[in-house]
């Protein structure tokens, strides 16, 4: 470490949080991808709040990653300081409002909400990832976007101040929020106006049964990014993918989904993130090629490309 990084780490007291060259392998779905030069995990507000004052004064760029299973973390990995926001879990309910910081892994969050007498999530349930990222990215299944029951969603900038954005649909559509693409913020928080319920049970069943669909498409049975693609207009990523004999293609460790061309997999864990990001090349030149359809990425990429 920088012997001025480290006077500094020690005058704001974050030793204890930050953790130098990360191995992010296993903070990725896909598991890929190089180290951290610095990361952290901050529990609450203030350790937030310290670590970004702390990469301002250090110059350090900063990139947020949740649980990074719509992320391709660069081999190179990433300069600067990444926090993870795995650790800013906490919820709470006012009345309808189902309230959950943005580390909250959204499956726990969507069951934790049927426990306080609050459905309208349960579709997504089984969706991998925090609840940060589903906002970030507008996740969805099943005709429901996480967008349609957002209320509000407390962002910080990374000057450290916090920011409360009342949402509106108009504001959300196909995978994208008014956050996709900012490197400047971070979601800490997000209400939803949920629809309470005493049949929990009932709604329980109906987010199991979703998960077990998912579950048997084979969807969780190899490590991968979920959908590499987003759906072209009136289209299917994956269709058009097989539609060009894609199916069968890799490159190095990185291959096709047998079940779903739209996913790629690390089926033997030897992939790099620059076999995945080669084969995602590979695969929308051949589709631009064979179908004149220009194919837009739904994954994200972070670190040194
Ligand atoms: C098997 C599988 C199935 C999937 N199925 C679906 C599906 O049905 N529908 C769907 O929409 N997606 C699906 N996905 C994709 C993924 O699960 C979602 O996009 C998820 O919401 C991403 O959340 P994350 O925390 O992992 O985000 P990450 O991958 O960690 O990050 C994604 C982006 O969001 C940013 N980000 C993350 N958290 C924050 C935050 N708190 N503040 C600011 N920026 C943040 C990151 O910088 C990055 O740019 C699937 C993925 C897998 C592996």
């Amino acid at each position: 470490m920088h012997t001025n990084v480290r006077n500094s780490i020690e005058k704001i007291n974050l030793e204890h949080l930050l953790l130098e060259n990360l191995n992010l392998k296993d903070h990725t779905s896909i598991h890929c991808g190089g180290n951290a030069q610095y990361a952290a995990y901050p529990t609450d507000f203030e350790e937030l709040r310290m670590l970004l004052t702390f990469a301002q004064e250090q110059n350090l760029e900063i990139t947020i990653l949740g649980g990074g299973t719509n992320t391709l973390i660069s081999d190179q990995g990433i300069a600067g300081l990444t926090i993870i926001t795995t650790h800013l879990a906490r919820r709470h309910v006012q009345g309808e409002m189902y309230c959950v910081r943005g580390g909250c892994p959204l499956d726990k969050a969507i069951s934790q909400a049927i426990d306080d007498g609050l459905g309208g999530l349960e579709l997504l349930g089984g969706i991998p990832g925090t609840v940060g990222g589903a906002v970030y990215g507008n996740s969805g299944a099943y005709d429901v976007q996480i967008s349609d029951l957002l209320y509000y969603v407390d962002y910080m900038t990374f000057d450290g101040k916090l920011h409360r954005m009342q949402t509106h649909l108009d504001d959300f559509s196909y995978r994208r929020s008014p956050f996709t693409g900012r490197k400047d913020i971070i979601i800490y928080e997000a209400g939803f106006r949920l629809r309470p319920t005493t049949q929990t049970s009932e709604v329980r069943t109906r987010k199991d049964e979703v998960k077990q669909i998912r579950k048997q498409k084979g969807l969780y049975d190899y490590p991968s990014l979920g959908s590499i693609f987003k759906n072209p207009p009136n289209n299917k990523a994956a269709a058009l993918i097989e539609s060009c004999d894609l199916k069968s293609a890799s490159v190095g460790g990185a291959s096709i989904n047998p079940s779903h061309a739209n996913i790629i997999v690390n089926t033997e864990g030897k992939a790099t993130s620059s076999d995945v990001k080669a084969l995602i090349d590979l695969i929308k030149q051949t589709v631009q090629d064979k179908t004149q359809i220009t194919l837009e990425e739904e994954i994200k990429y972070i670190g040194r490309w």
